[in-house]
């Protein structure tokens, strides 16, 4: 990737009205099992087409082929009942009715593998893909069989390892873990969170991003974020254990939240995917508040290592209110990057 500044999405975008119901999450297919997957891969074309036609340089997915961020990979493990639920408190936020642990969980066949096959052949550009985190899979269920929250993460992490590889293996550039639980659970980040993340992504050649954030604008997440006072400064523990991480990474939100920007310094000589597109309002930001947000983190961050991005997934907006975001975001990173080519000292 040689680009500056290269934009992303962070993992979601909203899915066409004919393959599921728009503005929801958990939304049920509207085809059934016989035309679900060709048009599970018309969305993906079209989600491809839209961000490259947008300016997007590391497309993705936009998670086009699952309902959920996390049950769709545990669906296809063994050892978890999905008949048998369970009510528990998610995040420490909100209770919600989870499937149960019964017994030793196993990968029984590639999950996502055969999506990211398609995705390969169908662009030219670096892809990324997101998987679930072991803590937060693990924030998703109710276990009867493990009873240990960390003996649990332990083996979704090499099972995540194997999806990983065979990802990898499919051409994919950026694997990326979704955290959000690191927010929450900041003792168990320190103890085993980071480990089991590293233990998903050994071995892995292509590069690997971690996604923390403070969730999407549901309103038990805006409820919890009014409890966390002006400044939120989570990852001012979790930072300093991700910097010294194998993770390449850290994926991070800055558009309208109250994360203060001087605490991506605690991840120099890191990568860093910045939020610069908020995600719990509809108002489309305009390119100067996009190159401003960059140009504040550009103080605490090396340009050949800021990738501007959304602050979260996009699936729970208006499709026309997303695809203009995304517009936004390349025109703001497009400002920047002049100025830094402007900047530069010219060889003679
Ligand atoms: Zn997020």
């Amino acid at each position: 990737m040689n680009t500056l500044l290269p934009t992303t999405v962070v993992g979601s975008l909203p899915k066409p009205s004919w393959l599921a119901q728009p503005e929801t999450l958990w939304s049920p297919w509207k085809l059934d099992e016989d035309t679900l997957i060709e048009g599970k891969q018309d969305a993906l074309r079209i989600a491809i087409h839209e961000q490259s036609r947008r300016g997007i340089d590391i497309v993705s997915d936009g998670e086009q082929t699952r309902q959920h961020f996390v049950t769709t990979f545990i669906e296809h493990l063994s050892g978890v009942d999905f008949e048998q639920r369970k009510t528990v408190r998610i995040r420490d936020r909100y209770d919600a009715s989870v499937p149960t642990v019964v017994g030793p969980v196993r990968r029984e066949r590639p999950v996502f593998v055969d999506d990211a096959k398609f995705l390969r052949a169908t662009t030219d550009r670096p892809i990324k893909w997101t998987l679930p985190g072991p803590m937060t899979m693990v924030d998703t269920l109710f276990d009867d069989h493990y009873k240990s929250r960390e003996k649990l993460a332990w083996e979704f992490a090499a099972i995540l390892n194997q999806e990983a590889k065979e990802l990898e293996a499919a051409g994919v550039d950026i694997i990326q873990f979704d955290e959000p639980a690191f927010n929450v659970f900041l003792d168990e980040v320190k103890d085993w969170g980071v480990a089991a993340l590293e233990r998903a992504a050994e071995g892995l050649r292509a590069e690997t991003a971690v996604h923390i954030c403070y969730g999407y604008g549901i309103k038990a997440n805006n409820d919890w974020k009014a409890t966390l006072g002006s400044q939120w400064r989570q990852y001012e523990e979790t930072f300093p254990l991700l910097q010294s991480s194998s993770i390449d990474i850290i994926s991070l939100e800055s558009q309208n939240s109250h994360v203060p920007m001087d605490l991506i310094e605690l991840l120099r000589g890191k990568k860093v995917m910045l939020g610069a597109i908020d995600v719990a309002s509809e108002t489309i930001e305009t390119p100067e508040e996009v190159a401003d947000t960059l140009r504040k983190a550009l103080q605490f961050v090396d340009a050949d290592k800021l990738i501007p991005s959304s602050n979260c997934g996009m699936a729970p907006f208006p499709r026309d209110i997303a695809l203009a975001k995304l517009s936004a975001l390349s025109a703001g990173t497009r400002i920047v990057r002049e100025e830094l080519e402007r900047s530069a000292p010219k060889v003679p």
